[in-house]
């Protein structure tokens, strides 16, 4: 069974539209169910009616015109009560209601499952036959797994269609919207530039193009170079492999030749597809088909074909990667987006970004919100080989994104847009003004830097200090750990653009979703493995010499603070201070004459909540990292997009854990910050202000709109905010109560211009 559904499921992923998936599986359910109807039923949501979509059994004719509404006949049934539901005699049914046209009177036995995807109810897949009979348990349990499986792919293949322009009765639907994770606020209205791996088929997108005659020079020119290839190799075989083995050459030059493979491509780029498109969907056809077959043999020829699509790529991209344009408002868009892709794209042109793996904390969304360029994360339904060249809409507060806008949307967002720009020169304004309460409460704000780019705009935007350097960043983008003279530079430079303001640099934070391709850790969970402070005390020699270098750097400047992430215990913080004493021993006694640096904890686990006060007696500060606060608190990976939606940092639990460190932090005398990606949340910071932290720190463009808002506020007013937060135990309550309270002062501006997200 599983065998059957594998093949299905294949064939119906590479089906080229939604009309043909369902085709196919139609058939191919009936087929492995031995019944005589096979039906999929879609429910349209303009509509609100079930449309029958395809079918083996029934009358075709009636494909397209029998619709029914979700209170009408079996098929609504199924799809309200989002169960199974299995008849031996459908017409004995109070809910059985019969339509003429599908011949369906014929058949007594019904058989039906929700395709459900997300949660919503997408469609019915039905089975029936003539004679009466209650379908077994396994035919029941076969046809959900099937439907189940279908919904993803149904999904995709709807979205694909409406991104060509073809709704789901192939009439023209202007535009769509695809729906992800909030990555990085703002809006962005821009072309798409899609971003491949290297040499990866599978996400090479369709393009049109005008010049035939290039394309084809181009493929000729990469076939010559696989063919040439192909012989070297087979000549530099020829004392390791016996004759026979070096054959599967010739079966690699053959399939060049224009009666195979080659022509094919050919032929597809005479349709004006790009060679690059042209070779993907023609090496992805011989794939499929060799890899549906049941000799064992037979299917392993299907990664001979790969392979030989990924060597012709490689040449094709070669030729291809000069001549990559990028178009003024370029919104670059990846399966998964790496914080080197950012850098591709000439400064000025990137508008807005869209990655289908990762979520708002991934690091690349971190990196976005540095520079301030909208981003939605997690958008799994998007087809995004497929959109290259077209024109979106990127909403970075709602995590929404739209393909082919209509003139009204594009110009409602233009004018958000705008309305942005005028907000972001009021908030320069802002810049010299302190943070300070209508009440006269002082709140320090400082900034999370990691890149560069960070300190200039840190800088713009009036930012007290660095309450975050997360030095894995320079680490992530060398080729090998850097050494301590290269670590001290980078440093020195951290330091004295701030200087005489604090900074604050956490030791190597890796692991977890940061990776560094020179250090590769593979683990299954990598959340609950070696991150952070694990992995560096388990490498003191990469601890120290990064502490040297830091306490080095700071000769002369004297505003060094060291900060230690992952802290989940007393043992391990009093390794780190001892190590931090070693290299300050070391330092010093090689001339370089330093204070010892003040040394914080990063309470970002919940043990390390349960701690707070026996951490703080042996620190100087503590600084709260609620992005991994939550995620540890709640059980939800920052980075899956299907749990995104149960990721929330203003859940009761989260805000009661928070609101407990402050109470410890201050019981021992210690000053306590929090440098999440809450902070940075103007209607969170008011919470977070309430409950006594002494200081946020938070990303460069977030600076601002936080001053803003807590100059708008007096702190009364947000204890009383706060208390109200506190009495309620629904997150989403804690949002709508803090979004109208915010409302009613007048302060509804900072938390969504014009589309803005609930918070
Ligand atoms: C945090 O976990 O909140 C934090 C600031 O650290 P990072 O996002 O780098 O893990
Ligand atoms: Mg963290």
């Amino acid at each position: 069974m599983l065998n059957t559904l594998r093949k299905i499921v294949q064939e119906v992923n590479s089906a080229k539209d939604l009309k043909t998936a369902l085709g196919i599986i139609v058939l191919r359910v009936k087929e492995a169910m031995g019944s005589q109807v096979c039906s999929v039923y879609l429910l349209d949501p303009e509509t609100n009616r079930f449309v029958l979509m395809a079918t083996e059994g029934l009358n075709k004719r009636s494909i397209g015109k029998v619709s029914m509404a979700p209170n009408e006949g079996l098929v609504g049934l199924v799809g309200t009560r989002e169960e199974p539901l299995n008849l031996e005699n459908a017409a004995d049914h109070p809910r059985y209601r019969y339509f003429a046209e599908t011949g369906e009177e014929r058949f007594a036995s019904f058989l039906g499952a929700p395709i459900i995807h997300h949660r919503r109810v997408v469609g019915v897949l039905v089975i029936q036959q003539k004679e009466r009979r209650q379908f077994d348990e396994g035919e029941e349990a076969f046809l959900v797994t099937m439907s189940a499986q279908l919904a993803g792919v149904i999904a995709h293949a709807e979205a694909t269609g409406s991104i060509r322009g073809l709704g789901r009765q192939g009439k023209g639907i202007q535009e769509a919207k695809f729906v992800g994770v909030p990555g990085s606020p703002g809006a962005a209205v821009g072309k798409a530039v899609v971003m491949l791996p290297p040499a990866d088929l599978d996400v090479v997108p369709d393009k049109s193009v005008d010049d035939i005659d290039a394309e084809l020079k181009l493929f000729n020119n990469a076939l010559e170079g696989v063919r040439e290839d192909m012989r070297n190799l087979s000549a530099k075989l020829a004392t390791q492999l016996r004759p026979e083995e070096r054959a599967l050459f010739d079966v690699y030059l053959m399939m060049l030749e224009d009666a195979a493979l080659g022509g094919e491509v050919v032929q597809v780029i005479k349709t004006g597809q790009w060679a690059q498109g042209a070779l993907r969907q023609v090496v992805g056809e011989h794939v499929n088909r060799f890899e549906l077959m049941d000799d064992a043999y037979l299917r392993e020829r299907a990664s001979d074909v790969k392979d030989l699509g990924r060597r012709l790529l490689a040449y094709l991209q070669e030729a291809r990667q000069l001549s990559l344009v990028y178009p003024d408002n370029t919104i670059l868009i990846s399966e998964e987006l790496t914080p080197a892709m950012l850098g591709e794209v000439p400064e000025g042109k990137l508008v807005g970004l869209l990655s289908v793996l990762g979520s708002g904390n991934s690091h690349v969304a971190i990196l976005a919100r540095a520079m301030g360029i909208p981003t939605v994360m997690g958008l799994v339904d998007l087809p995004y080989s497929k959109v290259d060249g077209i024109d979106m809409i990127v909403d970075g507060y709602k995590g929404e994104v739209y393909t082919n806008p209509s003139d009204v949307l594009r110009k409602q967002y233009a004018e958000v847009v705008e309305e942005e720009r005028q907000l972001a020169q009021g908030l320069d304004a802002l810049r010299e003004l302190p943070c300070i309460t209508l009440d006269g409460h002082r709140m320090p704000l400082w900034v999370n830097t990691g890149l560069l780019a960070d300190v200039a705009r840190a800088q713009q935007r009036g930012a007290e200090g660095v309450g975050l350097y997360r030095t894995e960043v320079p680490f992530m983008i060398n080729q090998r750990f850097p050494s301590e003279k290269e670590q001290l530079a980078i440093y020195r430079e951290q330091l004295a653009a701030f200087h005489p303001l604090p900074v604050t640099m956490r030791s190597l934070d890796i692991g977890g979703d940061k990776a560094l391709s020179y250090f590769p850790i593979k683990e299954d969970n990598p959340f609950l493995g070696w991150r952070g402070i694990r992995v560096t005390l388990d490498h003191p020699e990469i601890f120290l010499v990064q502490t040297r270098a830091m306490l080095k750097a700071s000769e002369g400047l004297n505003n060094l603070r060291i900060l230690l992430p992952m802290i989940s215990g007393i043992h391990e913080l009093e390794e780190a201070l001892h190590l931090i004493h070693r290299a300050w021993g070391e330092v010093r006694d090689e001339g370089t004459d330093v204070p010892m640096p003040p040394v914080g904890v990063m309470i970002e686990i919940p043990a390390a909540v349960y701690q707070t006060r026996e951490l703080a007696r042996q620190v100087d500060f503590l600084s709260v990292g609620s992005n991994d606060l939550t995620q540890y608190l709640l059980a939800v990976d920052r980075n899956n997009p299907r749990v995104a939606d149960l990721y929330d940092y203003l859940h009761p639990a989260v805000l009661q854990a928070l609101q407990n460190v402050v109470r410890d932090a201050h019981a021992e005398g210690k000053p306590v910050s929090i440098c999440g990606e809450m902070a940075g949340d103007p209607a969170a910071a008011v919470l977070l202000m309430a409950m006594g932290f002494d200081s946020l720190s938070m990303n460069a463009t977030n600076l601002p709109k936080v001053k803003w808002m807590l100059r708008q506020v007096s702190l009364s007013k947000s204890k009383e905010l706060l208390a109200q937060a506190m009495g309620i135990d629904n997150p989403q309550v804690i949002h709508s109560s803090l979004q109208l309270a915010l409302k009613n002062l007048g302060l509804a501006r900072m938390i969504g211009p014009g589309v803005g997200k609930a918070l």
